[in-house]
């Protein structure tokens, strides 16, 4: 599923993406960026109701852009991370699995993938967040094989 539809960048996008949480406008403010500093900022003020991810300078939607070199030689994945919708009832569990809405092609067009992630936060015991993603973690599965499961 990974690389299902590779694209390759120019270096200074990936130079870009390696900084973390940086929220694109998806409006009209193109060159707008609001940053969050970890993934628990990240989910719990950059969301709207609906679970996009919002833009910091006009309130509308934005969108992340995340980018990995594969296994396979000289190749990326590049998705667009559209939103994030928590799994987790509990928010006073220190695991809290989540999923990114990802379109893989475009930010401008509605998810067409889902990303199974989790972080684990355990800097109120003294401890540290530890985000659990990426090629060689959760898998990044397509709406389409996701309605498998319903059955
Ligand atoms: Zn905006």
């Amino acid at each position: 599923m990974i690389g299902r539809r590779l694209r390759y960048v120019a270096v200074d996008r990936r130079t870009e993406c390696i900084m973390s949480w940086l929220i694109k406008c998806s409006g009209h403010l193109t060159n707008r960026v609001t940053k969050a500093a970890n993934i628990v900022g990240l989910l719990n003020a950059h969301r709207d109701a609906q679970d996009w991810f919002r833009c910091g300078c006009c309130g509308g939607r934005g969108y992340i852009e995340k980018c990995f070199k594969l296994q396979e030689e000289g190749e990326y994945w590049n998705p667009y991370l559209l939103g994030a919708v928590r799994l987790s009832d509990n928010p006073e569990n220190t695991y809290q699995p989540f999923a990114f809405l990802v379109n893989e092609d475009s930010p401008s067009q509605a998810p067409d993938a889902v990303w199974f992630s989790y972080y684990k936060d355990l800097r109120p015991h003294g401890g540290r967040l530890k985000l659990g993603y990426g090629p060689g973690g959760p898998p990044v599965v397509a709406l389409d094989q996701l309605a498998k499961l319903i059955p």
